[in-house]
């Protein structure tokens, strides 16, 4: 096994969750160090601050990946005298890259948001606010039968077939191919200046157009003519909208103050802030992680009976009050779901020799007496 270098673990990160699925003006991406080095280790976090610095050196890691952004507004200066600029020095001279993912990774399939809304048992679960809608195109790529499996299987793990919650979907059909290798010509089947005639497949994959070049790229390595012979179409069809937030229906209803119980024993917090009538029946629920004040509108036109969200403010809890929507705030630091969930989808997702490590410094600020 290779250690992998932190350019390829980076690149595999972004197939979960690329840049592009980031809000604008969101300062995600590399922030310190370079990711032109082997790592071994990477150390998973919600927030970078100096005991996480002092963990990851402890164990050894050469890459932080953290969902808040370690340098979120521009900074003016680089004074060691301050605890910012301290962090970054000590990262520096240990040689330790810091990676953040934070918008992206919230909307991404199967990141924070999504990662919320399952700890919470939602299911039927939709984007509650749609920010990015991929376009799709389709592949069709014409292909010896004896090789058609192995086409099939590389497509597919480049993503192609990708259909809601189904992958590796495609479509064969059989027919007859012909060609005359020129001189010139290195061919798999026939010999040069004789036409040749042989069965062949047609696949067909539909894939979202930014991870088309990728997939064609796995395709041709797949298969075995010299020339290959495929179409890329633009498709009208769109997949369903990504977004932050998950809107989603409990098993059963139950009080809001049952609810708010479910909510601090799944997301593992102490207390949580309330926002209506204890006793209303609740059972759609809408989820934000993070500080998600700004889409209160748009929870209650989900149609849900109660909004999970942090960092509530007096007003807004007074204008969800009004509007009848109930709201459960257990705080912004919820999101440290995202510390496992970045560490069961990077382990072992390549042939490599990289371990992920979940953070175990705590960087809830709060405490509750
Ligand atoms: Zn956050």
């Amino acid at each position: 096994m290779k250690i992998p270098n932190g350019q390829q673990i980076i690149e595999e990160f972004e197939k979960w969750s690329p840049k592009f699925l980031a809000m604008e003006g969101d300062p995600i991406g590399l922030h310190v160090g370079t990711l032109n080095k082997k790592v071994e280790r990477v150390l998973v976090t919600l927030d970078v601050n100096e005991h996480v610095v002092d963990e990851a050196i402890e164990k050894g890691a050469g890459l932080i990946i953290a969902h808040h952004p370690p340098i979120y507004r521009p900074m003016k200066n680089l004074q060691t005298d301050f605890p910012q600029g301290r962090m970054i020095e000590k990262l520096i001279k240990h040689d330790i890259a810091v990676y953040a993912a934070h918008t992206n990774l919230d909307v991404a399939k199967g990141g924070v948001n999504d990662l919320l809304a399952d700890a919470l048992g939602l299911a039927e679960t939709k984007v509650l606010v749609p920010t990015y809608e991929a376009e799709l195109v389709k592949i069709a790529v014409f292909v010896p039968e004896s090789h058609e499996e192995q086409v099939r299987e590389a497509l597919g793990k480049a993503g192609a077939g990708a259909i809601g919650d189904y992958e590796f979907c495609s479509y064969t059909l059989s027919g007859t191919g012909r060609f005359r290798p020129t001189e010139a010509a290195d061919p798999y089947i026939g010999k040069a200046g004789k036409m040749e005639v042989t069965a062949e497949s047609k696949i067909e994959v539909v894939i979202r157009k930014y991870e088309k070049d990728r997939a064609i790229r796995a395709m041709i390595a797949a298969h075995p003519y010299e020339e290959v012979a495929y179409d890329v179409f633009t498709l009208e069809n769109k997949e369903e909208a990504m977004g932050l937030g998950r809107v989603g229906t409990l098993p059963a209803d139950m009080s809001l103050e049952e609810f708010a119980e479910l909510v601090k024993e799944r997301l593992d917090v102490p207390a949580a802030r309330v926002v209506g009538d204890l006793a209303k029946r609740v059972r759609k629920v809408a989820v934000l992680g993070g500080d998600g004040n700004k889409y209160i509108q748009a929870a209650k036109r989900s149609g849900a009976d109660v909004y999970v969200t942090g960092d509530l403010y007096f007003h807004v809890a007074q204008d969800a009050e009004a509007m009848d929507l109930a709201v459960v705030d257990p705080g912004h630091h919820v999101e440290k779901i995202m510390i496992q969930g970045v560490v069961d989808h990077m382990s072992n997702r390549q042939n490599w020799q990289c371990e992920f490590l979940p953070s175990e410094v705590d960087t809830e600020p709060f405490r509750f007496k």
